[in-house]
């Protein structure tokens, strides 16, 4: 296996008890340090193919190597490497936010500067500050912070700027980018195409526990435009988010 490969996925199968077959037959790498976006509409097994990689559900069959490791042989092995978002209402709201990051580094039997990681989300003002004290955005900047404690190679976030306003959201990209710099790969999924457009080097799109297309955004545009296709709208050189955020301002509101 190549070294820039740090997750190798083959032929997995997830089949639940109920006969459902949410994933049938995956395989896709994930290149160290992109940004790679898993997109697809609800029920395509985007959940289930992430947990299964994360070691939170069993697999029927296939494999999964992340950062040389056999997942499903070393599951443990393999959480000291990854980053998982938690949602926020998973925390206990009432800890302080530079205590809940050393409960989690304790966790994982780690050292960390609680206030270093915070300032790094932008949050080291509200080190003191308890989790239901946040706003949306602050929430999920505080999540992304808890999956850093380790050091990880890789971290999963699922959805992470989903019912966020457009300031907070791009506050967000932005972070995702500074993880992308620091060199940790980044694995996340979304319903917003701007987002993965603007944040993913690659992109695999799911569609009833298959995957459908992989490649990078621009690829896969110049693919859709080779088949033919035309818009059914008419183009315009702005989007009605760049309306909302050049009237309200680029200005973070938490
Ligand atoms: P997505 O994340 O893309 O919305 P999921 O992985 O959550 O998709 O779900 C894929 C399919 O598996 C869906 O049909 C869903 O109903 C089913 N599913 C998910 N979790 C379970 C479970 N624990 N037991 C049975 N079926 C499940």
């Amino acid at each position: 296996m190549s070294s820039s490969i740090v997750l190798q996925v083959e032929n997995l199968v997830k089949t639940y008890d109920n006969g459902v077959e949410a994933v049938k037959g995956v395989s896709f790498n994930v290149n160290r340090g992109e940004v790679f976006g898993i997109l697809g509409p609800n029920g395509a097994g985007k959940t289930t193919t992430l947990e299964m990689i994360e070691g939170l559900r069993p697999i029927t069959s296939g494999t999964i190597i992340l950062d040389g490791i056999n997942a499903v042989q070393h599951p443990y092995k393999i959480k000291e490497r990854i980053g998982i978002q938690l949602q926020s209402s998973s925390f206990f709201q009432n800890l302080r936010l530079n205590e809940l990051i050393e409960m989690f580094a304790a966790l994982y039997g780690c050292k960390v500067d609680p206030l270093k990681l915070l300032d790094d989300v932008g949050l080291k003002d509200k080190a003191r500050a308890m989790v239901k004290e946040l706003s949306g955005g602050q929430k999920q900047r505080f999540s992304i912070a808890t999956t850093l404690v380790n050091n990880p190679v890789v971290v999963f976030l699922d959805e992470p700027t989903t019912g966020l306003d457009p300031q907070a959201r791009r506050n967000l990209w932005e972070l995702i980018g500074q993880i992308r710099e620091r060199g940790t790969t980044v694995v996340l999924t979304t319903h917003y195409m701007d987002e993965a457009q603007s944040l993913c080097d690659r992109i695999a799109i799911m569609d009833d526990g298959k995957i459908v297309a992989l490649d990078s955004p621009g690829q896969l545009i110049r693919q859709l435009l080779a088949r033919g296709f035309t818009p059914r709208t008419e183009v315009h050189a702005a989007t009605l988010e760049d309306v909302f955020l050049d009237l309200t301002g680029k200005t973070l509101r938490d």
